[in-house]
Formats: structure tokens, C-alpha cells, sequence
């Protein structure tokens, strides 16, 4: 009885090794995954970025590329679509509440180069903080307003909210909500946003009209400007966030320029 059992169990320990060593070789012959393809492998983490210098005279480190969603949709044939952390998270967000209660996408335009710097069309947009935002608007019918479009260019408004090629409506409604969506949003400080005073006009009669408080408007007010001496912005917000926290080389406003004066001499030979 007892050579039987010590029998059974020597041949239970043969298998057992036999099973180990056809599970191992099995696991030998499964293919490599390929590099960076585990779920688990640890993502290489992302510095913040840094926004340094002007609007107009600046850099960005480590930007953010702002992507398209269901959100948020690109103004075709504009490409600079980096900017810092907070710019970016700032857009999301008003996507999403542009999204929830209007049904839209926000149309975004350019932001900045990966790395920030001089771009052609602008004299800022060089330090991920400024973001062009199309307006919202609808079809123009002569028996009111039409249905909302997602406009595919800039497009500019005159004083009645009347785009100057007569198609469409400054959407004031819709506008305001992202003004609404901008100006409350907790985690991100806006300096600016440019907008043509008329334009500018309207959203603030249309927030008082609507129950804003009177706190909001004033920061409305203080916020959206008329650029001097660049467009007058009567095609789309210019949104320049604040300097983010931490960012210690960034600099709010915009650099002087340089006055340059000619030679007289230079300037005979000119003509
Ligand atoms: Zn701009």
C-alpha cells in the first residue's frame, strides 16, 4: 500500500514538471508584444507647458496640441493649433458647455505654434495663450433667423449683427454663451478678448437683458475690447488667457515695439 502510494505520487510530480515545462515553452513561443503596446507600460509623463515672454515677443515649452471632437472643430485651412495646458483645457471646456447647450461645436482658428514664436496673419498668437474663436451664427431669412451654420471662414458682422455679404446673423443668443462659458470658467484667468465694439455691444444688452448680474456684465465690459490699430475683430473673439500660475517667465500685455525712424538721407534714396 505504501509502494503504491510513493508510485502515484512520483508520477503525479512527472506530470506536474512535464505541464510546467509546456506551459513555459508555450509562453516562450508567444509572439513579442511590440514596444509601447502593454496596457500597463507606464506613459512617459508630459512636463507642464510654460508660456514665456509676450503675446507679441514669446515662446511656448512643451505645448498642447488642442484636438478635434465632438466638441470642437477646426477653422479649415488654419494648422496652429498648439497652446498651453490651461488654453487648451479652456477650450475643451467651452466646447463642451457650447456642446451641452447648444448642440454646436466650437469653431476653433489658430492658437500658436508648437513652440510658439512669430507666425504669419498674426502679431500675437507667439506664447500659447491667445486662441481665435469663430462666431456662431445662423442663415439669414428674410423672415428672420435661420437655421444655426458652422461657418467655414471668417466671417464679419456689421452693427445689426448683418454679416456684410448679407447671409448671415451675428447668433447673440449663442455668442453670449460663450462668453458666459469663457468668462466663468474656474480654473483659467481670461486678460483679454477682442471684439468689435458694436459687437461687443450687443452681447453685453443681450446679458443684461437676460438676467446677468451686474458683476458678470462688468467683467464683460472690462474684458471684451476693440483692438486699436489692428482689425477692428468684427469676424471673431481673440481670447488671450491670463499668464498661467507657476509660469514664471510669462508676461501679461504686449511688448512696445520700437519706433523705427528712417534716415532722411535713406529715405531720399527711397524715392
Ligand atoms: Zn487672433
Amino acid at each position: 500500500m505504501r509502494s503504491l502510494s510513493r508510485i502515484l505520487g512520483s508520477t503525479a510530480a512527472l506530470l506536474a514538471t512535464l505541464l510546467c515545462v509546456e506551459v513555459a515553452q508555450a509562453q516562450h513561443a508567444r509572439p513579442a508584444r511590440a514596444p509601447g503596446a502593454s496596457r500597463h507600460a507606464a506613459r512617459p509623463r508630459v512636463p507642464p507647458s510654460a508660456s514665456l515672454g509676450w503675446a507679441n515677443s514669446g515662446t511656448l515649452q512643451f505645448g498642447r496640441h488642442l484636438t478635434e471632437s465632438n466638441e470642437v472643430r477646426f477653422l479649415p485651412g488654419r494648422v496652429l493649433h498648439w497652446g498651453t495646458d490651461e488654453l487648451v483645457g479652456l477650450l475643451e471646456r467651452v466646447g463642451a458647455a457650447t456642446h451641452r447647450r447648444f448642440g454646436a461645436k466650437l469653431t476653433v482658428g489658430d492658437l500658436s505654434a508648437q513652440h510658439g514664436g512669430p507666425v504669419g496673419r498674426h502679431r500675437s498668437h507667439q506664447s500659447g495663450r491667445d486662441a481665435d474663436v469663430c462666431f456662431l451664427a445662423r442663415n439669414y431669412t428674410a423672415r428672420g433667423n435661420g437655421a444655426p451654420v458652422d461657418l467655414d471662414d471668417y466671417v464679419s458682422f456689421d452693427a445689426n449683427g448683418r454679416s456684410l455679404d448679407g447671409r448671415f446673423v451675428f447668433d447673440t443668443a449663442r455668442n453670449w454663451g460663450i462668453v458666459e462659458a469663457l468668462l466663468s470658467d474656474r480654473r483659467v484667468g481670461v486678460e483679454r478678448v477682442f471684439i468689435s465694439s458694436p459687437l461687443r455691444a450687443r452681447l453685453l444688452a443681450f446679458g443684461r437683458e437676460h438676467g446677468a448680474s451686474q458683476g458678470f456684465l462688468d467683467r464683460v465690459a472690462l474684458t471684451l475690447v476693440q483692438p486699436r490699430n489692428v482689425s477692428p475683430h468684427d469676424n471673431h473673439f481673440h481670447v488671450r488667457i491670463g499668464c498661467p500660475a507657476g509660469d514664471t517667465q510669462c508676461r501679461e500685455g504686449v511688448r512696445a515695439r520700437r519706433v523705427v525712424r528712417r534716415r532722411p538721407a535713406r529715405r531720399a534714396a527711397r524715392r
